[in-house]
């Protein structure tokens, strides 16, 4: 008989989302979805070890010391402040709201390349409303997103702006905006907004921005920028361009390091 080799199962730190509140205390007992969550649809028991963070940046490593499908409370072993992980540059993505469930894949690859901040816009070609089970929905997915790529923070998918809101102070950084009628690509826009810590991208719906609101846009030192010769769908061009900027303005600084 050949040797029995005992290969050890690679485990995965499942992550639980909890308030800042709950973190403080030595013991913590987790929100009612997490509970579940833990409980019956991961099926862990007491004794296991798990991540718990409060999406602002704080985690904590703890034992599970109850585990019922309504309550599940744990000990905390290890805290840790918010850490180094992540972006230097907090990337906002203003995007035009798109039709049927694109925004979720928006909101759910935006997270997983770090966007800080999801805006869904109002424009031209984009004017209905979300409903607030939508933005609701959003929020859940971002929520979701961060703890599947282990993010620290979850990213705020605020109210929906209409695009000038992008001008009258509810801007983070430089806006820049991509713009199929422009040839300048990112390697040539991007150094000319020097150093930077935060920007924002305002991408178009599926009919792309009105030529007026480019023009109002470039009015109020919006930048716009080529993303190459093909045409990206909507919910393509705002996750290629934030990692584009991400890798330009901060990861490729951190390799350089
Ligand atoms: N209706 C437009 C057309 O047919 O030319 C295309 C709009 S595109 C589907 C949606 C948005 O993605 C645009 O408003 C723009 O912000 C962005 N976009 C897509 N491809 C782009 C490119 N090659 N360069 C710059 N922006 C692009």
């Amino acid at each position: 008989m050949g040797r029995v080799v005992v290969r050890r199962a690679v485990t995965v730190t499942r992550r639980f989302l909890v308030p800042s509140e709950a973190l403080e205390a030595d013991e913590v007992r987790l929100p009612p979805e997490e509970s579940h969550h833990a409980a019956v649809v991961l099926r862990l028991r007491r004794g296991e070890r798990v991540v718990l963070f409060d999406g602002r940046g704080v985690e904590a490593l703890v034992e599970l010391t109850r585990v019922e499908p309504r309550e599940v409370r744990a000990r905390v072993v290890a805290r840790s402040a918010a850490s180094a992980r992540g972006p230097t540059v907090q990337v906002t993505l203003a995007q035009g709201i798109p039709k049927g469930g694109k925004m979720d894949d928006v909101i759910r690859m935006g997270t997983e390349v770090g966007v800080a901040r999801f805006v869904p816009l109002l424009t031209r070609r984009a004017l209905a409303r979300p409903s607030a089970a939508r933005l609701a929905r959003w929020r859940r997915i971002a929520a979701e997103a961060a703890k599947q790529s282990r993010r620290l923070t979850v990213p705020e998918v605020t109210d929906p702006l209409p695009l000038p809101a992008l001008w009258a102070g509810e801007r983070a950084g430089p806006l820049l905006m991509p713009w199929e009628e422009e040839r300048a690509g990112i390697g040539e826009v991007l150094p000319r907004l020097g150093p930077v810590r935060a920007v924002t991208v305002a991408v178009g719906p599926e009919g792309g921005f009105a030529p007026e609101e480019v023009a109002e846009a470039r009015a109020h030192g919006a930048v716009t920028v080529s993303l190459g010769p093909t045409i990206l769908r909507t919910e393509t061009a705002g996750v290629v361009t934030v990692a584009m900027v991400l890798y330009e303005l901060s990861l490729r600084r951190i390799e350089e390091r």
